[in-house]
Order: structure tokens, then C-alpha cells, then sequence
């Protein structure tokens, strides 16, 4: 059985040919799978009764299954999707009432090698890689079970997405060809894979580039995570203006704040020092609380307050909307577990 979630058109149109039909059915099945995201075969209703039937005995529409689905208050939607191999992941839709959005979040691994001691992933280990058939999935999911299509997809699920670069790279171009996605609505966040950064930095892309950064210098990084041994701030500085200056693109830093930890006033004199020849935007995530450590989430007090300090050095500065933490679907909380 051939899984149509997935295919490019040209192998839909194997398919077609295989069935000896025009090459239009193609595109027509095509159209039906990622712009209107039907459910089932019979659901394309613009193909003949006759043919739906002759591509029902050699295809069906998707081989993921939903397992739990849970909407937050604020109208997150988390999904725990279940991979033919039993393996399993989440992903979230984030709706914002006063945007158009529809942002899908989206896994990249099974668990993270990385393990960074803030994040529910790290703490699985890693598992697998997710091909990109199984990425993409992701959305296609959201898409038919809400019915509606998603307009913005972040690498910001479980997994590292840089250490699965080729499915990524791969699902990054389907979901501007086939969902019609704009590369300037993907981002793709990294822990800071240096190699991978180096590589995004030789491909001409539109999309954003998010560094997880969570630290002002190399003390305290390397205590929030193992991989500042490996690629260090220093070195990453380095590759981060190299990315700039390839791409003309400005990079979003991601800075995880935590009580007494990383979000004082020196550490935002530092940060802001370390990011002063660097074009970016900072993206300030307040903690969310994990099971397993004793982080704690700073006061709003302490966030404006760094906020302000770093608005100062004359970065534009966001501070991440928390979004269905009710359902630990919020950053750091996807464990990919049921329970
Ligand atoms: N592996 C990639 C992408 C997935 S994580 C990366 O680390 O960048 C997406 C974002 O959520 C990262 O910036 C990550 O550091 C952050 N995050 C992880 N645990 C968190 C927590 N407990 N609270 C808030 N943000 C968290
Ligand atoms: Fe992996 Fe990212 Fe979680 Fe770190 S924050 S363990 S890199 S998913």
C-alpha cells in the first residue's frame, strides 16, 4: 500500500500512471491532500467513483494515528501522533486571536540527544530520526483533523532538528511546494549544531534561522546544557556572524530566562555584549516548570526589567507568549509520552 501523505507530486503521478490515468488526477489527488487535507480517498470527490476505487487498492491517505489530542484554554490544540512503528510524537497548533496565524510546532526526532537539563525531550534520550514523511505528516494531521490550514511552521517540537538536517531540509521544501507554505513562514530552531549552522549558512534560504542560546556566557550555558563543550559560545559567535553575513538574513536568539539563574542585570549587560555585532532579534521564553529540576520562572518584574536592559542595547526584543502550558504543551514540555 502506497501512503499518499507524503508524496510529491511526481510520485503521485507513478501512481496515476501505474493506474494508466492522466497526469491531471495527479494533481487533482495532490490538491486534495495538502490544500484541502481530506481524510480519505472518498473524500476526493472530483475523481470518478470508478477510479477512487482502483486508487483505493493500492493507496490510502495517511498510516498516523492520533492517540490523545488535548486543547488548552487558550485554544492550543497538542496532539501525541503515532507513528506504524509504535514510536510517537507531539505536535501543537498555536492559534493567536488576533492574528491570522495558524503556527503548527513541529517534532523533527523521537526524544533529543541533547539533553538539555531544562527540557522534557532531553530527558528521553534520543530514539530516532523522523523522515521526512513523518514531519510533514505532523501538519497534514493538524490540517484534517481541525480542517483548516496552517500558515506558519516552527522546528520548535521535540528533537534537534540540525541533527536530522537532510529530512528537515527535505520537509522544509515540501511544505513551501506542496502546502504552499512561504519559506519566510518556517523557522528552524537548534541548541547550536556549528557544522549545521555552517551549512544552512551556504544554502540561499528565506526561512529564519532561532538559536537556542539561554545563556550570557560560557559558565552558565554550559550548566543549562551539555552541548556548550562541544560548540561553545565562542565558537558559535563565529558562526552566527559567518550565517549573517552569507544570508543577509537577521537570526532570532532564543533566551530561556530563569529565576536568579540567568536573568539578573549583568546577565543582560553580558548578553547584550555578546549579541552587539550580531543582527538579531531576541525571543525572551520565560521557564516553564518540568518535572525533574528546581528552575524556577522569573517575577514579570524581573522579565520587563530584562526586557528593558536589552531593548536598550537596540535589539527588538519579544517575550514568548506561554501557550497551552494547562496541557504541557508549551516549550520544553513535550515529552512525547501519553501519560
Ligand atoms: N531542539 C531545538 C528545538 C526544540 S526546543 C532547540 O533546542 O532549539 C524549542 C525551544 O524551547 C528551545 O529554545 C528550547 O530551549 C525551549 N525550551 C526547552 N525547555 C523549555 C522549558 N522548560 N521552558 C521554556 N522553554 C523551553
Ligand atoms: Fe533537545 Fe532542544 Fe530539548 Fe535541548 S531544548 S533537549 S536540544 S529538544
Amino acid at each position: 500500500m502506497k501512503i499518499l501523505s507524503g508524496l510529491t507530486l511526481k510520485e503521485i503521478e507513478e501512481i496515476t500512471d501505474e493506474l494508466k490515468a492522466s497526469k491531471f488526477r495527479a494533481r487533482q489527488i495532490h490538491n486534495w491532500i495538502y490544500l484541502k487535507s481530506v481524510k480519505s480517498i472518498d473524500e476526493m470527490t472530483d475523481l470518478s467513483v470508478k477510479f477512487r476505487d482502483e486508487l483505493k487498492k493500492v493507496a490510502v491517505v495517511s498510516d498516523v494515528k492520533i492517540k490523545v489530542k488535548q486543547e488548552s484554554s487558550d485554544g492550543t490544540l497538542k496532539y501525541l501522533l503515532e507513528y506504524p512503528d509504535g514510536e510517537c510524537v507531539e505536535t501543537v497548533l498555536m492559534r493567536f486571536d488576533n492574528r491570522a496565524n495558524l503556527t503548527a510546532c513541529v517534532s523533527s526526532q523521537v526524544g533529543c540527544a541533547v539533553n538539555c537539563s531544562f527540557c522534557a525531550t532531553g530527558k528521553r534520550g534520543f530514539i530516532r530520526n523522523l523522515s521526512y514523511k513523518e514531519i510533514i505528516e505532523q501538519v497534514l494531521t493538524i490540517q484534517r483533523d481541525t480542517g483548516l490550514k496552517v500558515t506558519n511552521v516552527v522546528f520548535m517540537g521535540q528533537g534537534e532538528p540540525l541533527l536530522n538536517l537532510d529530512n528537515v531540509l527535505k520537509a522544509m521544501e515540501l511544505f513551501n511546494e506542496s502546502f504552499q507554505i512561504g519559506a519566510r513562514r518556517l523557522t528552524v530552531s537548534t541548541s547550536g549544531i556549528i557544522p549545521q549552522i555552517n551549512r544552512l549558512a551556504e544554502l540561499d534560504m528565506q526561512s529564519t534561522l532561532a538559536l537556542s542560546l539561554h545563556a550570557p556566557n560560557h559558565e552558565i550555558r554550559r550548566k543549562l546544557m551539555q552541548i556548550e563543550d562541544k560548540y561553545n559560545m565562542n565558537d558559535l559567535h563565529n558562526a552566527l556572524k559567518n550565517y549573517v553575513d552569507k544570508t543577509g538574513r537577521r537570526i532570532t536568539i532564543e533566551y530561556l530566562l530563569i529565576k536568579d539563574l540567568n536573568d539578573t542585570i549583568e546577565s543582560a549587560k553580558e548578553l547584550a555584549y555578546y549579541l552587539k555585532d550580531i543582527k538579531c532579534n531576541v525571543n525572551l521564553i520565560p521557564y516553564n516548570p518540568t518535572a525533574k529540576n528546581d528552575y524556577q520562572r522569573p517575577s514579570n518584574n524581573a522579565i520587563m526589567k530584562f526586557k528593558y536592559l536589552l531593548e536598550h542595547s537596540g535589539k527588538k526584543v519579544t517575550v514568548r507568549l506561554e501557550r497551552g502550558a494547562d496541557i504541557d504543551a508549551a516549550c520544553g514540555q513535550l515529552s512525547g509520552k501519553a501519560d
